[in-house]
């Protein structure tokens, strides 16, 4: 488990030859080992650029990532030891429950015996114990969504990153996740960023609000300070 901070983190996009977009504007924040922290703000604000620098999925202009100890801004998204839960889950259709959630641990060769003993560990926690032979055709929408999340905690990652993952859901099985990753939150403790536009989410999820605007934090502090604020 590891602390996940942000110093003086900028990011330009190159719109044009010679044009570049700010889309973050030096932020700093430091989020504790085990935190669960929630980021708010309107569309374009920057959550989704700042949760893929994090996964090394978008390059950091200026300023340092670290998870940990470790400055993450040159490395591989394979290496930084996160884990990402996105809106679309989409599950290989071909594949067991199993397989759907060994397989990146597979291609990364970890030994078989490693391998099942995670799976299960993770089917265990997210009561998917009974269905792993099923194809994903043959499960619910909450299980599928539960298969995609064991997919991301197989890999034992520092830090959990969340871009919008109710979305897409109907209302009932969008509490019925929401209430999910809490107990998994509350079980494994890790490192959590949940990116939403989604207020009840985040007042019931969050340890810690992050209130984006423009590229810039805005608010930092708990629901209660954020929302309940005169
Ligand atoms: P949010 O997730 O809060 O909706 P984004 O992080 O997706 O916001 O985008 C932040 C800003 O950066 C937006 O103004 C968006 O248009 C811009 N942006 C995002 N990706 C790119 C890109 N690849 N090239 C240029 N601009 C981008
Ligand atoms: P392989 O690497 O060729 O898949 P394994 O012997 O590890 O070989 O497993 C064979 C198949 O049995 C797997 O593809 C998986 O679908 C299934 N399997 C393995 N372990 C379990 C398990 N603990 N529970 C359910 N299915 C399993």
């Amino acid at each position: 488990m590891a602390s996940l901070q942000f110093e003086h983190v900028v990011k330009r996009y190159q719109t044009a030859r010679h044009q570049t977009y700010t889309a973050i504007h030096g932020l700093s924040a430091a989020i504790a080992d085990g935190e669960f922290v929630v980021i708010v703000g309107p569309s374009g604000c920057g959550k989704s650029t700042l949760l893929r620098m994090v996964a090394g999925l978008e390059t950091i202009s200026a300023g340092t990532i670290r998870i940990g100890e470790r400055v993450v801004n040159t490395l591989e998204p394979a290496q930084r030891d996160i884990a990402m839960v996105f809106q679309n889950y989409a599950l290989y259709p071909h594949m067991s429950v199993f397989d759907n959630m060994a397989y990146g641990l597979k291609l990364r060769g970890l030994p078989k015996d490693e391998i099942r003993r995670r799976v299960e560990q993770a089917a265990r926690i997210l009561e998917l114990g009974h269905l792993l032979e099923r194809k994903p055709c043959q499960l619910s929408g909450g299980q599928r969504q539960r298969v995609a999340m064991g997919r991301a905690i197989v890999r034992q990652p520092q830090v959990f990153l969340f871009d919008e993952p109710l979305s897409n859901l109907d209302a009932k099985l969008r509490v019925q996740t929401r209430l999910e990753i809490q107990k998994l939150h509350r079980e494994l403790g890790i490192t959590s960023l949940f990116v939403t536009h989604d207020q009840v989410e985040a007042m019931t999820l969050a340890q810690r609000v992050m209130v984006m605007n423009g590229g810039r934090m805005e608010q930092f502090g708990t629901p209660e300070e954020v929302y309940h604020r005169p």
